[in-house]
C-alpha cells in the first residue's frame, strides 16, 4: 500500500491518458494562433480580494468553492478558481492597452474549486481559454463563437450544440431583474433554497435552476427586455453567424453564473454527457476591466474544460495518434556494442524516428520483453556477431519478421518500413 495518496478531486495523469492531452492542448493552439491569439501565462497562485472584486462576494466559487490561505506574510492568497480574472489582472497590470487594440489572448492550465468530485468535475481542473480586449463589435462576438466551433470540430467533435442568448447590459437588465423578482416572488416558497438565496443575490441563476427548471418555463425572456443597443447587438451577432451557416440556437435560459458578464453569452453542450454537459462557455464583460481598476475596456472570451473535452471524444470514439509511441528500440549485448548502439541511436533520431535505447545491464531476450512491454515498432539488435560483420538485425514487433541489414543501411529500410506500417 502506498504510504501517501493523491488528494481528493485530483488526478495523475499518464500513460494512455496523456495522448489526449497532448492532443487537445496542441490543436487548441494550433487553431488559436491561426486566429491571432497569442498566449498568456498568468500565475496559478493570486490575491484573494481579486477574485471578491471580479467572479462577485454572493458567487458560489468565492463563498464556498476556493483554495484561500494566508501565506507566511500574512496575506490572504487564493489558487485561481477561473481563468478570465487573472488575464484581465494581467492586461491592467502591463498596460497591454499599449500593445494595439484589440488584443487577443489565450491560456491554458489547472484552476482549483472545492466541489464534490465526479466525472469530468475535479477540485483541480483543467481549463483553456481565449479573451479579446479592446473592441464591442458584434464582428467580434461572432468570431469567438466561430472559433469555439471550428475548435470543437478540430477536436473531431460533432454531438454538440452552440447556445446563446444576450443577458443585456447595465441599462437593460435592473429592469429585467425587476419583472423576474415579480415573476418568481408568488413561486418562492415551493423553490429550492439555492434559489431562495439567489433571488436576491443573483436572480438571472434562477432561470438555470436544474431542480426548478419547471418554474422558468413561463419566466419573463431576457431578449424581449433588451435596450435598443443590446438588441441590434445580439441581432448583428446572430447574421454574422447565418452567414458562416454556424450552428446555434437562442436559447433564453443561458445567464452565466459569474456577474461580470454583459451583452452576448454562450454555452456549448456536448449532448452525451449528461449532468456535465457543459463543455465551453463565454460571453462578453464590458465592465469587468474597469471593475478591477484599468480603464473602460470591452472584452469578450471563453474558456472550455479539457476534462470534459476528453469525456466527450471518448463519448464519440474518437481516435487518437499517441504521440508517445516508439518506433525502435535498441538491443545490444556484448564488449564494445554500447559504442555501437549509441550511435545508431543518434542517426535514428536525427532521421526523425522516436528512439528507446536500452539502458540496463541486461540480456536480449529481456530487452526484447522491455520492448515490447513499451510497445516498440521495431527492435534493432547489436549482438557481437553483428559487430563483427557491420550489420544490425531487425525485428519488426508486430509481424515478428527478423532480418540482418548492412548498418549503412538501417536509417533508409526503417524509415521505409515505418512509414508503411
Ligand atoms: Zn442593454
Ligand atoms: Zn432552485
Amino acid at each position: 500500500m502506498a504510504q501517501y495518496k493523491r488528494l481528493k478531486g485530483t488526478q495523475d495523469i499518464f500513460g494512455e491518458e496523456t495522448k489526449y492531452w497532448y492532443f487537445v492542448e496542441s490543436k487548441a493552439r494550433e487553431i488559436f494562433l491561426k486566429y491571432g491569439f497569442k498566449e498568456i501565462r498568468t500565475p496559478i497562485i493570486e490575491s484573494t480580494e481579486l477574485f471578491k472584486r471580479s467572479v462577485g462576494e454572493t458567487s458560489d466559487i468565492v463563498q464556498k468553492e476556493m483554495y484561500t490561505f494566508k501565506d507566511k506574510g500574512g496575506r490572504s492568497i487564493t489558487l485561481r478558481p477561473e481563468g478570465t480574472a487573472p488575464v484581465v489582472r494581467a492586461y491592467v497590470e502591463n498596460s497591454m492597452i499599449n500593445l494595439g487594440s484589440p488584443i487577443k489572448l489565450y491560456y491554458m492550465g489547472p484552476m482549483f474549486r472545492y466541489e464534490r468530485p465526479q466525472a469530468g468535475r475535479q477540485r483541480q481542473f483543467h481549463q483553456i481559454g481565449v479573451e479579446i480586449f479592446g473592441t464591442d463589435t458584434p464582428i467580434s462576438d461572432a468570431e469567438i463563437i466561430i472559433l469555439a466551433d471550428e475548435l470543437l470540430k478540430a477536436f473531431g467533435l460533432k454531438n454538440y450544440k452552440i447556445k446563446i442568448n444576450s443577458i443585456g447590459c447595465e441599462k437593460c437588465r435592473p429592469k429585467y431583474k425587476e419583472s423576474l423578482k415579480n415573476y418568481y416572488n408568488p413561486l418562492l416558497p415551493n423553490m429550492c433554497h439555492d434559489c431562495q438565496k439567489r433571488y436576491e443575490t443573483n436572480i438571472m441563476r434562477l432561470l438555470d435552476c436544474k431542480v426548478d427548471s419547471k418554474y422558468s418555463k413561463d419566466a419573463p425572456v431576457i431578449l424581449d427586455h433588451l435596450c435598443e443597443d443590446c438588441k441590434t447587438h445580439f441581432n448583428k451577432v446572430i447574421k454574422y453567424l447565418d452567414e458562416l451557416n454556424i450552428n446555434y440556437e437562442v436559447d433564453p435560459k443561458i445567464v452565466r453564473g459569474l456577474d461580470y458578464y454583459t451583452k452576448t453569452a454562450f454555452e456549448i453542450e456536448h449532448l452525451d454527457l449528461g449532468a456535465q454537459s457543459a463543455i465551453l462557455g463565454g460571453g462578453r464583460y464590458n465592465s469587468l476591466v474597469e471593475e478591477i481598476g484599468g480603464r473602460e475596456t470591452p472584452a469578450i472570451g471563453f474558456g472550455v474544460g479539457v476534462e470534459r473535452i476528453i469525456l466527450a471524444l471518448k463519448q464519440e470514439n474518437i481516435e487518437i495518434e499517441n504521440p508517445e509511441k516508439i518506433d525502435i528500440y535498441i538491443a545490444y549485448s556484448g564488449e564494445k556494442t554500447d559504442f555501437e548502439a549509441l550511435k545508431l541511436s543518434k542517426i535514428l533520431k536525427k532521421e526523425g524516428l522516436k528512439v528507446f535505447l536500452n539502458l540496463s545491464e541486461r540480456s536480449i531476450r529481456n530487452q526484447m520483453k522491455h520492448a515490447n512491454k513499451i510497445k516498440a515498432k521495431f527492435v534493432a539488435i547489436i549482438g557481437e556477431n553483428e559487430l563483427k560483420t557491420e550489420t544490425v538485425t531487425i525485428k519488426n514487433m508486430i509481424s515478428g519478421e527478423q532480418f540482418e541489414v548492412e548498418k549503412f543501411w538501417v536509417p533508409q529500410i526503417l524509415k521505409e518500413k515505418s512509414l508503411l506500417e
